[in-house]
């Protein structure tokens, strides 16, 4: 039995026998054709091309329906690569003028293609290049007449184990019998990540050398709440995960009833759940998980798979889609947070991009991206109860020309006659320790603050948060954190204006104690998350969680605080794992 750790992605237990991809990989040898062969070989790269364009329409239209426009746009990019007309000619001419077979000409071409995006240093490039090799296996399949890739018709159940899973694997997975994967590389933030979330299929990614250490047929549990790959459990190990998910299962029935119950705790107070969204569609999941509105909408998913940027009235569509779903509910649209490992149209490869020009900067010196987002928003905002919030600021004098940039537009929209809303709550996201620290400053000029702790972790303690090599010192327990976070709390509360928290660890229960005690009453999250919280806010008292909060600020490691809230959430919920 071996234990790996890597990072938990998409949440919930399996246990399967593995399917190990990366060993189904095709290969291509440097074969040379006969010249009388040249014509049946460009045929043949013309007919694979009309195939995969073929296959990749029909693909994307079926995760439009199923899981919306913004998820579906991933493939118009393959689409892009397999029609661009020098991509086609580098591959005719290699098999006229080389002699070289068609698969060979499409594996020359790919690898160049992979190879000119590895050379420019910056995140959207590199994420890119998986999905060229997903474009090189589908054209493959159709020029080898290969198998199709089982991943979509599966007989029997597997974890998937693969060195890295395109976007479009991923959607394709076949739900029945594909129970969870596990890879080398990626990120909380990859496209995969964000698929595997909204298909519900438990994951843990970052693992290294995964593909390495598992052989086809292993048996594998993957945990994609604590981020576990086990290899070859042993006979209790197994039992004992069957247990869980038994009880998993339990739980989560359970779960469904709480989600018409009010978020209020066993003393009579009040707490608000919210949902965060990435695309317009999932407002829908959030309000069937029970959640009051959105605490976090993150529009740079606009950009993510579009190969331009989006125009003011793309953005006013998604904008309106989200108002409209919600009803009368509250939505916080928050503006772009591009840049670091949320690729940007207008690139510009940075040294160190978590410190670089992101988010509020990068808006601040791109006026027409920032401009235009704010136009529709603004125009949306007749439609239903929007916030407008701002990520990433550090600095006063950052939040004072966002929010002066915010009136030029307000003063447009004035003369050119176009209705908007006049007294739309303006919000900042604390993310960085300045913000936290001069949150007594910044608490005077805004309606809200949101506690983006992902962010916040990762600038407090110094750890790239999609680095899987000190994935290991990322924790929301440690004490500097969470002092800053109290303190955010209690300078919100001493000026009366509204805090919420919308990083991950606000779904996390075993932190809800914590932050109920620290004095949190709103809290934002994954929709998945919002009945297990619920359910832990209905079981205590405030009393018990200020007791926690007192206990735990007096500690001075992470592992001591974490076990200690571990133990304190399951003395509350026992089916927590
Ligand atoms: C955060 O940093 O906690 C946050 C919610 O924003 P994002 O995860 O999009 O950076
Ligand atoms: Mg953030």
């Amino acid at each position: 039995m071996e234990i790996k750790k890597g990072i938990p992605v998409s949440h919930g237990l399996a246990i399967a026998p593995a399917l190990v991809l990366d060993a189904q990989q095709f290969t291509v040898s440097a074969r040379k054709i006969k010249p009388e062969e040249v014509e049946h070989e460009l045929d043949l790269l013309n007919k694979a091309i009309q195939a995969s364009i073929k296959e990749i329409e029909q693909l994307r239209k079926k995760i439009a329906k199923k899981h919306g426009e913004e998820t579906a746009r991933i493939f118009d990019f393959h689409i892009a690569i397999l029609n661009d007309p020098q991509v086609r000619a580098r591959m005719e001419n290699s098999i006229r003028e080389n002699h070289y077979s068609a698969p060979y000409a499409v594996s020359v071409e790919m690898r160049r293609h992979v190879k000119d995006f590895l050379d420019i240093d910056d995140s959207y490039f590199r994420e890119r290049v998986k999905d060229v090799y997903d474009v090189d296996r589908r054209l493959m399949r159709h020029l080898t007449g290969g198998r199709k890739e089982d991943l979509a018709n599966l007989d029997s159940d597997v974890v998937i184990v693969a060195h890295d899973l395109t976007p479009s694997q991923t959607a394709s997975l076949d739900r029945k019998h594909v129970l969870a994967f596990a890879t080398d590389a990626g990120g909380h933030t990859s496209h995969t990540a964000i698929v595997a979330r909204a298909l519900g299929i438990p994951a843990v990614v970052g693992l290294n050398d995964i593909t390495a250490d598992v052989s086809p047929g292993d048996t594998l549990i993957i945990d994609g709440y604590r981020g576990l790959v086990i290899i070859d459990p042993d006979e209790a190990t197994i039992q004992e995960t069957k247990l869980k998910l038994q009880e998993q299962t339990e739980f989560e029935r359970a779960l469904i009833e709480t989600r018409e119950l009010p978020a209020v705790t066993r003393d009579g107070v009040k707490v608000t759940l919210l949902g965060n969204i990435e695309f317009p569609h999932e407002v829908e999941e959030c309000i069937r998980a029970g959640a009051e509105g959105v605490g976090l909408y993150r529009t740079e998913f606009l950009y993510l798979s579009r190969e331009r940027e989006p125009s003011e009235e793309e953005h006013y569509q998604a904008y309106v889609d989200v108002l409209q779903a919600a009803g009368n509910k509250p939505v916080v649209i928050r503006t772009l947070d591009l840049g670091a490992d949320k690729y940007t149209q207008a690139r510009e490869p940075e040294r160190n991009p978590f410190l670089g020009c992101r988010s509020i900067r990068f808006c601040l010196r791109h006026l027409d991206v920032f401009k235009r987002q704010l136009r529709a928003i603004l125009r949306a905002s007749v439609i239903g109860k929007l916030q407008i919030m701002f990520p990433l600021i550090s600095q006063v004098m950052e939040l004072r020309q966002a929010k002066m940039i915010l009136n030029d537009v307000i003063e447009d929209l004035e003369e050119e006659g176009i209705e908007f809303k006049r007294d739309i709550p303006i919000g900042v996201m604390i993310e960085t320790p300045a913000a936290a620290i001069k949150a007594s400053f910044l608490a005077k000029e805004v309606d809200f603050f949101s506690i983006g702790t992902n962010d916040l972790i990762q600038y407090t303690l110094a750890v790239d948060r999609a680095n899987e090599r000190v994935a290991n010192l990322y924790t929301p327990a440690d004490p500097a954190v969470l002092r800053l976070i109290r303190d955010v709390i209690r300078q919100g509360n001493r000026n009366e204006i509204e805090v919420s928290l919308c990083g991950e660890m606000a779904g996390q229960p075993e932190f809800t104690l914590l932050l109920l005690g620290f004095g949190l009453r709103k809290f934002s999250m994954a929709p998945h998350s919002i009945p297990e919280v619920k359910k832990m806010i209905r079981s205590v008292t405030i009393e018990q969680a200020t007791k926690v909060a007192r206990k735990v600020v007096r500690l001075d490691t992470d592992r001591q605080i974490s076990i200690i809230l571990k133990d304190e959430a399951r003395k509350v919920l026992p089916g927590l794992i």
